[in-house]
């Protein structure tokens, strides 16, 4: 059951599903996900209980177990430090600005970013093989339909401030994955989408969805709940997004 009424803290704006962790968009604060161990791929790897659950029902749909290797998951902050470190060591500052967030900056420490490889005997760390074509490219098209997003793209690189990684998806959940895919945006983009109009999507069991977007007003504040089944999620850019499912829960 979700509580009687929607509760907008300064805290809540910076956690949720939908949150925005970029290089202008540090974490704030501890998180504390709510981490699973991630099944099928290396070893001590966690993700954020749905998005864990997520990733294996859409590897599952593809039949791309086995081949679809979660290669790392989340990541603490002295482990997204000790990346940035060795990369700079490794492959200097150029490359590493490129491809490596920094420290409290990088969508790893959410558990709702997870990079996939394609099964092979050598395996790159930083920067897997998952391709366009075979079951990579199969994972690609059902991937929305559970909640993940291709976070960095070659397009919209000027607006994510990291490279193109073809390995690196976001749960970001359903049905903000299809919203972004079909709109052909990125996650930097969608507080300003949302907040030009509330957006009114059909499920593929014909449910409706509405989602839309509250300003954080500084102000701690309750208003009553908008029905019987909603989200609501910090998007640490100063806001939230809420998503109302029409009908009984
Ligand atoms: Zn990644």
């Amino acid at each position: 059951m979700r509580p009687a009424e929607l509760h907008l803290t300064a805290a809540g704006a910076r956690k949720g599903s939908l949150i925005l962790v970029n290089r202008d968009h540090p974490l704030q604060g501890e998180l504390f996900p709510d981490l699973v161990p991630l099944q099928g791929g290396w070893p001590d790897q966690h993700l954020d209980r749905t998005a864990a659950r997520m990733l294996d029902a859409a590897i599952r749909a593809v039949q791309g177990t086995g081949q679809i290797l979660p290669v790392s998951g989340w990541r603490s902050q002295d482990e997204q430090q000790a990346i940035w470190n060795s990369s700079l060591t490794d492959h200097g500052p150029d490359f590493t600005a490129r491809y490596v967030a920094r420290p409290g900056c990088s969508e790893h420490q959410t558990g709702l970013a997870v990079d996939l490889a394609l099964c092979a005997e050598h395996i790159d760390f930083i920067r897997p093989e998952f391709p366009y074509d075979g079951v990579c490219g199969t994972f690609r098209k059902v991937a929305a339909r559970y909640g993940f997003i291709q976070r960095y793209t070659e397009e919209k690189q000027d607006k994510t401030g990291i490279a193109a990684e073809p390995w690196h998806f976001r749960y970001v959940g359903v049905p903000h994955a299809a919203i972004l895919t079909e709109a052909g945006l990125c996650l930097e983009e969608y507080p300003a989408f949302l907040r030009q109009a509330p957006r009114v999507v059909r499920l593929e069991n014909g449910r409706r969805v509405q989602v839309s977007y509250l300003p954080w007003t500084g102000t701690e504040t309750r208003r009553p709940a908008p029905g019987a089944c909603w989200q609501l999620s910090g998007t640490n850019e100063g806001g939230f997004i809420l998503t109302v499912w029409e009908g009984e829960a």
